[in-house]
């Protein structure tokens, strides 16, 4: 069920049976697993933590995690988009009448998602968000909003590491069954950008269409190789 890679556990089953194993969990943290943000938890020791602690499931989110699942010898069955996850759960969500909460991104744009999440799921119930753009350290109003809300999950939606640091200094407190970081979704949601068409996502190419639709992307590719190398390198001594 699981890819070992460095010290980090990702999940190696489809979609389906992935959202059968979250099922089993009063709260769980679902990590997008890329290069960036498992990188991210090799340089932290509080994310290390939050993605290695047991409420936490890894997903292997990108062509290098892919790739680094291969090298280990436990290849995933696919690789399991987090934009792909969050509206299978939102749908189910909507069968269920469960509740969501959405934090991250700029206000218009988290506005924008809003309108287009209510026009595909109409049942929805999105009973409260917020803007990404304020102090980590001073947000003890926005979760105490989530506690009185109740929402089943909260996606977040505000890069790496602000959206882990915020999942993992607040875990504890809140009282959703579903937490995850969602990077960008909110944009792709809101029609902001798009994502990359279907044969280029199937070929392993959407960091390769995201970076030349947004050139300031184009630092954060050396993450894949940085991967790739480390996780290489610790196969070979292990
Ligand atoms: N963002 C935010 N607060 C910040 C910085 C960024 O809410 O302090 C939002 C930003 O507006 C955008 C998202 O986080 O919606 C950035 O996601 P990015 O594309 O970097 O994530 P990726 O998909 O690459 O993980």
């Amino acid at each position: 069920m699981f890819s070992r890679i460095l010290n980090y556990k990702i999940f190696n089953g489809n979609m389906r049976s992935l959202l059968d194993y979250i099922d089993r969990f009063d709260k769980v943290n679902i990590v997008s697993g890329n290069p960036q943000v498992l990188n991210s938890g090799l340089k932290n020791e509080k994310l290390f933590k939050s993605f290695t602690d047991s409420n936490a499931v890894i997903i292997p989110d990108g062509i290098g995690t892919v790739i680094c699942s291969k090298i280990v010898g436990e290849p995933v069955e696919e690789k399991i988009a987090g934009i792909e996850l969050m509206d299978n759960v939102i749908k189910q969500c909507e069968l269920d009448g469960k509740s969501i909460y959405l934090i991250g991104a700029k206000q218009e744009i988290l506005d924008n998602c809003i309108v287009n999440l209510r026009e595909k799921y109409p049942k929805l119930d999105i009973v409260g968000s917020h803007n990404g753009y304020f102090d980590l350290k001073k947000c003890d109003e926005i979760v105490q909003d989530i506690i009185k809300k109740e929402p089943y999950a909260v996606f977040v939606a505000m890069g790496c590491p602000r959206q882990e640091l915020f999942i993992a200094d607040n875990i504890d407190r809140l009282n959703c069954k579903i937490l995850m970081g969602v990077g960008g979704s909110f944009d792709v949601i809101a029609g902001k950008v798009n994502r990359a068409p279907k044969w280029m996502i199937k070929m392993g190419l959407e960091w390769l269409y995201r970076t030349v639709k947004e050139p300031f992307r184009i630092k954060r590719l050396g993450e894949i190789p940085v991967f790739i190398i480390k996780t290489l390198i610790y196969n070979k001594k292990s």
